[in-house]
């Protein structure tokens, strides 16, 4: 049976609140903020997914460590709370070839430690007895139109040299990928088994339950005011620590001496009501395979354990003087965009309504690369600017910390990303500018090329070489 098109559904039900990954659980309870001045062994400021893995990891090597992790509104406000829920194993192009300027084997080892996080988190999750929605079906790249596949195709011999064997990336024909899930205009995909789709918000809580299980305290409403050797100056009181690990991604902008080190590049989101069961049968996406295409400003998608589609990309993309929304309110143009790209991708969903829609800030440095950070002299570390691939990255990053913070000398400490050091963000105007004037530029190039263009467009060369990535 083949639907006809309908027209995009209007604004969302609701709109922000943190995001849709809240709605049936409820936020969490509130947990005691800092009333005075603390004593530890190692303080976590953020309370994210970097923060709590960095925790957990610490935590079950030496119990007897006393860790304090400080949140300024609850354990998984920020993008923990809020993401895709693509657990994914690809680092974005520009860590790639970052990775690969170290030589052949630092590039497969850093790829084959990503795939490698993915288990570790799914495995995490089952031992711990978080229920966050894991499966671990893949992801699609799904090439749509003739550039797209192109660009796919021209994409393999890279990943084949950066380890990628025959065993973790599938390609698809068009027929292949429609008994998959009928995605319109297709023209294949690339799969990979090295993902899960997990529920944010689940894993985050939980992640934060088991780790006051194992005797970390989780301090709410506390905000950092101030990082230095031995310090981190809060509102309530000061936390005196060895060991003062940043991990506020997106927020670290809001932290004195931080305002160029990586930008929140916002990322807003939509999910429809639970599909009628013809619009699933039209669709065909029985699996739990995260979805993206190859678009320039491009998209991210999950089916849902409850059958919904939560589909993300671009929408505003940065916000003046590296301001962050609150509680993720997102533009009703945003919106509409959203709807109208689901609708173009999956026809039988157009007009499907809009449960909620919600934005969120990840972290972006300068060369648009991810770091983990560590000086044994003074005690401060920090990890994140994982520019939207944070979920599995979160995880790498706080084992790492583990074993710098306890100075091991292992594989990990070892991976090119450990260590780096990245230029700061231009002054305003001149982020703003150069932000926006990029996702413009991605998004024209994306017209011209689903127009008829026949190959990647000038516009896109042009926008990444001068964004730096
Ligand atoms: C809409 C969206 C979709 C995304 N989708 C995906 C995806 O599908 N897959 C993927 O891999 N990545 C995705 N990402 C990126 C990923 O979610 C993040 O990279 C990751 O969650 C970062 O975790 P974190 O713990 O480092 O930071 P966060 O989760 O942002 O946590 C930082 C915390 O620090 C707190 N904080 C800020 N300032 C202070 C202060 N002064 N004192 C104390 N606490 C403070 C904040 O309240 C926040 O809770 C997405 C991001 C967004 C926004």
């Amino acid at each position: 049976m083949t639907m006809s098109p309908a027209p995009p559904a209007g604004p969302a039900r609701t709109n922000g609140h943190v995001s849709h990954w809240y709605a049936a659980d409820g936020l969490p309870a509130p947990r005691p903020a800092l009333d005075g001045d603390l004593d530890v062994d190692v303080a976590l400021v953020g309370g994210g997914y970097t923060a709590l893995w960095t925790a957990y990891y610490l935590k079950k090597a030496e119990p007897a460590l006393r860790i304090a992790v400080l949140e300024k509104e609850f354990a998984g406000f920020g993008a923990s709370g809020r993401n895709g829920g693509w657990l994914t194993a690809a680092l974005p192009g520009q860590f790639r070839r970052y990775a690969a300027a170290h030589g052949r084997p630092a590039a497969v080892a850093m790829q084959r430690a990503m795939f490698a996080t993915v288990d570790e988190v799914v495995a995490v999750a089952a031992e711990e007895g978080i229920e966050a929605d894991v499966r671990k079906d893949g992801e699609l790249h799904v090439a749509v139109g003739a550039v797209q596949e192109q660009r796919m195709l021209a994409h393999l011999p890279e990943l084949r040299e950066e380890g990628w064997g025959e065993e973790d990336m599938l390609r698809l024909g068009p027929g292949e990928l429609a008994d998959r899930v009928r995605v319109a205009g297709a023209r294949g995909a690339l799969w990979t088994p090295h993902c899960a789709r997990i529920h944010p918000a689940r894993l985050v809580r939980g992640l934060a339950a088991t780790v006051e299980r194992l005797g970390v305290t989780v301090h709410e409403g506390t905000e950092v005011l101030d990082i230095r050797p031995g310090a981190a100056v809060c509102r309530g009181g000061t936390v005196s620590a060895r060991h003062v690990l940043r991990a506020t991604e997106g927020f670290t902008a809001g932290l004195r001496g931080q305002r160029r080190t990586w930008v929140p590049m916002n990322s807003s989101m939509i999910v429809t009501a639970p599909l009628d069961r013809a619009v699933r049968d039209e669709i065909g996406w029985h699996g739990a395979e995260v979805l993206g295409d190859g678009a320039h400003a491009y998209c991210y998608a999950q089916r849902t354990a409850d059958d919904r589609i939560a589909i993300g990309g671009r929408g505003v993309p940065y916000r003046f003087g590296s301001h962050v929304d609150s509680r993720g309110e997102t533009h009703t143009s945003t919106q509409r965009q959203l709807a109208e790209l689901l609708g173009r991708l999956f026809p039988a969903a157009a007009g499907a309504p809009i449960d909620h829609a919600w934005s969120g800030v990840l972290g972006v440095p300068r060369d648009w690369c991810a770091t983990v950070q560590y000086d044994p002299a003074t005690g401060l570390g920090a990890a994140g600017g994982y520019v939207g691939h944070g979920v599995a990255t979160a995880n790498l990053a706080g084992r790492t910390l583990r074993d710098l913070v306890l100075g091991r000398d292992t594989e990990l400490t070892r991976l090119p990303w450990v260590g780096r050091k990245v230029r700061g963000w231009e002054p305003e105007p001149l982020r703003w500018l150069g932000i926006r004037g990029l996702y413009v530029a991605y998004r024209a190039a994306d017209r011209r090329e689903s127009g008829g263009l026949g190959r990647t467009s000038l516009i896109a060369h042009a926008a990444d070489l001068l964004g730096g990535r």
